[in-house]
């Protein structure tokens, strides 16, 4: 039997051994779309692309081993993971989603999926009670985002997993914003952990890819067959560029949660600061939950400038220097973002205030660099 490995060695190794033609230590590119047969059906394992491809297979084992489950799945995004997710549906099911969510993963459940007659309710889940008040004959899966972006809500994953288990329901949780160095949402007995690799499994804005990983042999089954039939897969060189980031993603983290606390405390004490939002804070609602469930509390936060409206956190977002004014996170470099115009435009203004994004909300993707000169590029944005 392989002997298990700890994270920070599964990050690196994990299902992974040298390439048995030349012994090349990272997998190669397999820059290829079609394998070579001896006879009809007579190959090694590869026969066309979307369906498998050993740089993707090397990545799908990585993914697998970091979360510690049985099966790993890429995809050519994030979305794209969750669009298989919900294809496991049918027209009639319910699904009872965080509240405050992803802006994409928001359009995609009501843009997309509810045309095809899949009902979501959006609830706020840090009280499970209010799920179980929701769950009905119809209700197929639980779909929760921890910590929410970007109110930096947590959400007990084991909790809900509980009521999951009692109901037959699918549990799916979004670990794009903790990532599996700070919590592995399998052990907590989720049945399926999705992630946008694009933010920090890749960890250097240069992919994007998604992953989905199952313990289940059906789920995951069904999830190859709508993987392949559906063909949204990541190219090789992706998968490669993914692979080569999850070697660090331990590294990176740790980095991540320091510059996060500085920044996090820096903040909390500027007088022009209102509010900061970072599961760190002993004030924080959800912090016993955060400190029971995470190994660490992050790089990402939010926070509300004093008496700042719409224009005012534009402004503040535009004059930072170090802080890049873009979409996207957990990358190495710091980002600012202004969730109102940006990542959740797309939601109504109504639906966003309700979950707490409000028109002067900004957030922050802290990266590793020096978090002295983080602070200092913060200081002479905010005044
Ligand atoms: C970015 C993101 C997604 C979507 O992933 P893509 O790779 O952009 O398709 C989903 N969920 C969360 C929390 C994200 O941050």
């Amino acid at each position: 039997m392989e002997k298990k490995l700890r994270f920070n060695s599964a990050t690196i190794h994990g299902g992974q051994s040298p390439d048995p033609a030349y012994g090349a230590v990272m997998p190669p590119i397999y820059q290829t779309s079609t394998y070579a047969q001896t006879t009809p059906g007579g190959h090694k394992g590869y026969e066309y692309s979307r369906t498998h491809n050993p740089t993707r297979t090397a990545l799908e084992k990585s993914l697998a081993s970091i979360e510690n489950g049985k099966h790993g799945l890429a995809f050519a995004s994030g979305l794209a993971a969750m669009d298989a997710v919900m294809k496991l549906l049918s027209p009639g099911d319910e699904v009872i989603s965080t509240h405050d969510l992803y802006g994409g993963s928001y359009r995609l459940f009501t843009k997309i999926f509810e045309d095809f007659g899949i009902k979501f309710h959006f609830v706020p889940m840090e009280n499970t009670a209010r799920i179980s008040e929701t769950i009905n004959d119809n209700t197929r899966l639980i779909w929760v985002e921890t910590p929410t972006n970007p109110m930096m809500n947590v959400i007990d994953i084991a909790a809900i997993a509980k009521v999951a288990k009692e109901h037959n329901l699918l549990l799916a949780v979004d670990n794009t914003f903790a990532s599996p160095y700070l919590q592995q949402p399998l052990n907590f007995g989720a049945d399926i952990v999705m992630h946008s690799a694009t933010k920090y499994l890749a960890g250097h804005s240069d992919v994007v890819l998604g992953s989905l990983v199952v313990n289940d042999d059906s789920l995951k089954e069904r999830l190859s067959f709508i993987q392949n039939a559906s063909g949204a897969v990541p190219g090789p060189m992706d998968s490669f560029l993914t692979l080569r980031g999850i070697k660090t993603l331990h590294v990176r983290l740790q980095r991540h949660c320091e510059n996060g606390k500085a920044v996090a405390e820096y903040l909390a004490n500027h007088p022009g600061v209102e509010k900061v939002f970072w599961p760190g804070f002993e004030t924080h609602p959800n912090h016993d939950v955060a400190k029971a469930q995470m190994k660490d509390f992050g790089g990402m936060l939010s926070f509300i400038p004093k008496g700042a409206d719409y224009n005012a956190a534009m402004k503040i977002v535009e004059k930072l220097q170090l802080f890049t004014l873009a979409e996207s996170l957990g990358g190495v470099e710091s980002l600012a973002g202004h969730p109102a115009s940006m990542t959740h435009a797309s939601i109504p203004k109504e639906e966003r205030e309700k979950s707490g994004v409000v028109d002067a909300l900004i957030r922050l993707s802290v990266g590793i660099e020096d978090a002295q000169d983080l602070i200092e590029d913060l200081a002479q944005a905010i005044g």
